[in-house]
């Protein structure tokens, strides 16, 4: 673990509180990802949870700009290179790569000689759909747990796509169509870069392909797509993969996908019980956030001495985090899952707590 930098001067107030509208920075008057209509918001990324509308003047990461006008439309927006600094009242504020999808953004707060820093939703592994996170020194680290319990360990994703692809290619070769949900926004365009166009063509939900032309028009390189509607020729099915929400899965497209094999790409797949759920032939263990190596590394490379824990399973990272030594709390905020970017509910229940059953190491 790095030092610490110079501890902060005294008498300087928290960057960051808790208000009804969602978290604040008092000398700053903003807000970041608040959940309730306010007058100035920075948004660390364009899921639903974090991005809401009606707000007066947003602020976010440049390559962010797509996904959220593709979400939340005509907003007044201010965008910022990853890096740029402004002035806010006397308060430095600079986004930097979270890793989480298109345009995530991690926001550093400095003001008298404090810094703070706010993560949104994060994920440490490298992907080429997105700038790869970046560690920031801070005196203290907002930071988000949603796999904060320490059975959720990710495979390598290269170890992930072969197995997706190896599925694939096995319903190919027995003749039936395949079917994969994930989340359209971030874990779709994720799926498409991982998997292999010469196995067959790949189809979207009409929910995906807006977002894929997000990702395209930043330059993230993604394979051709049909949308669904574009498919005439039925003998196709046989040989493609369709790429949808899970909310989909229920709807009309599963009569034209009938004896398809499905299967679903989520972190929560690592549960026993969220799979049986699920009622799916295949699981893939693939999240766009930190595993639990993920968070306490991210965590120690910050240096902060204080650490506030949101957004997931706080109570058992908070209790590890103090017994290293750190200052650590929880604060609740109504962040949800990326569940709740999808029309209707999702197949696997929004940060679901795991059952007994399940917390054992896989
Ligand atoms: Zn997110
Ligand atoms: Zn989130």
């Amino acid at each position: 673990m790095p030092p610490p930098l110079p501890s902060a001067a005294a008498a300087v107030g928290d960057l960051v509180v808790r208000r009804p509208e969602g978290l604040y920075c008092p000398p700053g008057d903003f807000y970041i990802d608040p959940w309730r209509a306010v007058p100035r918001a920075i948004i660390t990324h364009a899921h639903a949870d974090h991005a809401r509308g009606g707000h007066g003047a947003y602020l976010c990461a440049a390559p962010g700009e797509g996904v959220l006008r593709a979400r939340l439309g005509d907003i007044r927006l201010q965008t910022l290179a990853y890096g740029q600094t402004i002035h806010v009242q006397g308060v430095t504020v600079s986004l930097h790569p979270a890793g989480h999808v298109l345009g995530s953004a991690q926001v550093r707060l400095a003001w008298r000689g404090q810094v703070w820093v706010v993560s949104g939703d994060y994920k440490t592994e490298p992907d080429r759909t997105c700038a790869p996170f970046e560690s920031v020194r801070c005196h203290c680290f907002i930071t988000e747990s949603t796999f904060g319990l320490p059975i959720y360990r990710w495979r390598p994703s290269a170890e992930v796509f072969a197995e997706i692809n190896g599925w694939w290619q096995g319903n190919v070769a027995a003749g039936r169509p395949s079917l994969l949900l994930g989340y359209s926004f971030g874990k779709a365009q994720r799926l498409l870069a991982g998997l292999d166009p010469a196995i067959g063509p790949i189809v979207v939900h009409s929910a995906v392909e807006p977002l894929n032309e997000a990702y395209r028009a930043e330059g993230v390189a993604l394979p051709p797509t049909l949308r669904f509607s574009e498919v005439k020729d039925k003998a196709l099915w046989r040989q493609a993969v369709v790429l949808a929400p899970p909310s989909a899965a229920r709807g009309p497209m599963s009569r034209t996908l009938s004896g398809a094999s499905d299967a679903m790409a989520s972190g929560w797949m690592q549960l026993r019980g969220a799979r049986r759920r699920a009622g799916l032939d295949r699981g893939f263990v693939l999240s766009d956030h930190a595993d639990w190596p993920g968070l306490v590394g991210a965590i120690g490379a910050t240096g902060a001495e204080r650490v506030i824990v949101t957004h997931g399973q706080e109570a058992v990272l908070v209790r590890w985090l103090q017994e290293q030594g750190l200052d650590a709390s929880s604060m609740e905020t109504d962040y949800g899952d990326e569940a709740a970017n999808d029309t209707t509910d999702a197949v696997v229940p929004a940060a679901e707590a795991p059952a007994p059953s399940d917390q054992q190491a896989p």
